[in-house]
């Protein structure tokens, strides 16, 4: 079904986002889990803490014992014995007695606290320091006190991350004391990436009259490994049906995704791109009501989701983050598909044409809140004031012109303002 009207950006993420599914998992080492999404719950096989611990250097003793210790008034209590991290104690507190213990050491039978060793007489530095025979201890404890109990953070089989949940560094901590060596996380999107045009030469080639440089496929393939995907470059392919087929068949037989690619999507007499999807594909749209970028097509190719992008810089990168980064984020099973947006005072008038516009702003919080400008030429070929902008501000729909102080929504392309 072709879409004959020209869609909005929603109606048109909507139908693309409808031919996506999140892929199938795979096993892959902890590390590598890092960006990804879990494809199944994990079941904790061990609690955490594992065993009893105290959470100080100190002295492992019964409550009961120092109910009345203060500085000025410490109880002296046995030293029994020494236990350090890693070692598993044999000896028993009883009244009366106390064990050196280190931080992360397990807490020996019969000791019920721990008294840190900076309320103690015998405050030490290294673990060549003697074991004193007696303590004396300058404060008083409840049960409890300076203890871990195991289980305290996660009981052995609980649920402590369901599927769907993204692996960030502090989860590979938990994963890795749990024990999960390998993690079950839904596939990366492979996608591939081609560039239409007769007039492209490789980033390596110097210009010769006529001739631009492939700016766009490396654009894209960048965008691609942004969103943790993996781009398969399929180069350059001249403005002819057989070329563009012969690089997408190849593609496909390399087994992709998603199929992205840019230019040779409007009415110009050598825009083969729609011509091949009509002809072997299917086209489920072509032309969405927004700028930069109308000439955008969406379909299929041999089975696999087809994305064309217009051929002008700017208007295929926004078009890829409008359209193909979402879709690349739910092929990788992502739940979170907007980029974080906020509300934006506009410090200048702009204008638009009445489709739904991206600006390339820079956006910048101020003591009442963001304000946005804009960070240069808004030509679709002008790659720079996409180079110096962190957000995109959104024109809705019908509106031509937005005065100076109006309110905006900016979408955040980059929220971390430079520092990664
Ligand atoms: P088209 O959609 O083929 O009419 O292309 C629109 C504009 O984008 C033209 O100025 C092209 O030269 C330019 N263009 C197309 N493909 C690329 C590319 N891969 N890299 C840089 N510019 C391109
Ligand atoms: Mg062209």
């Amino acid at each position: 079904m072709t879409r004959q009207e020209d869609l909005s950006v929603h109606e048109a993420l909507e139908l693309i986002l409808a031919r996506v599914e999140i892929l199938k998992a795979e096993d892959v080492p902890l590390l590598g889990a890092l960006g990804r999404i879990l494809a199944e719950p994990v079941v904790a096989g061990d609690s955490l803490p594992p065993f009893a611990n105290s959470s100080m250097d100190g002295y492992a003793l019964r409550a009961a014992d120092v109910v009345a210790a203060e500085r000025d008034a410490p109880v002296g209590l046995r030293v029994v014995g020494d236990i350090a991290a890693g070692s598993s104690p044999t000896l028993t507190v009883v009244p009366g007695t106390a064990a050196r213990i280190m931080t992360g050491a397990p807490i020996p039978l019969g000791a019920d606290a721990v008294v840190p060793v900076e309320d103690t007489d015998e405050p030490w530095r290294g673990a060549d320091r003697p074991l004193p025979d007696r303590i004396a201890i300058q404060r008083a404890v409840k049960p409890g006190d300076f203890v871990r109990y195991p289980g305290e953070d996660v009981r052995a089989g609980e649920v402590v991350l369901e599927a769907g949940h993204l692996i960030r560094p502090q989860e590979i901590g938990l994963l890795a004391s749990l024990g999960v060596a390998r993690v079950p996380v839904v596939r990366q999107p492979r996608v591939g990436i081609l560039a239409t045009g007769d007039e492209l030469v490789e980033v390596e080639a110097s210009l010769t009259p006529g001739k631009i440089r492939n700016s766009n496929g490396y654009a894209q393939a960048a965008q691609v490994r942004a969103l943790g995907g993996t781009d398969v470059m399929l180069g350059v392919a001249a403005d002819s049906e057989s070329d563009v087929r012969q690089k997408l068949d190849a593609a496909v037989d390399s087994g992709v995704d998603l199929l992205v690619s840019s230019a040779g999507v409007s009415v110009g007499a050598y825009d083969v791109v729609k011509a091949v999807l009509d002809r072997a594909g299917d086209v489920t749209f072509w032309r969405v009501r927004m700028r930069p970028g109308k000439p955008l097509i969406f379909g299929a190719y041999r089975g696999v989701p087809y994305l064309g992008m217009p051929g002008n810089p700017v208007s295929a990168m926004v078009s890829f983050e409008i359209f193909a980064r979402p879709a690349i984020l739910k092929l990788g099973g992502h739940s979170r598909l907007e980029r974080p947006s906020v509300k934006a005072v506009l410090m200048e008038q702009i204008h638009s044409d009445g489709r739904e516009s991206y600006i390339r702003a820079i956006v910048e919080k101020d003591e009442d809140g963001y304000i946005a400008r804009t960070t240069g030429g808004q030509g679709s070929h002008m790659m720079t004031s996409l180079v110096r902008a962190n957000a995109l501000l959104v024109v809705p729909e019908g509106i031509t012109e937005m005065a100076a102080g109006t309110t905006l929504t900016a979408l955040m392309i980059d929220w971390s303002g430079g520092y990664f």
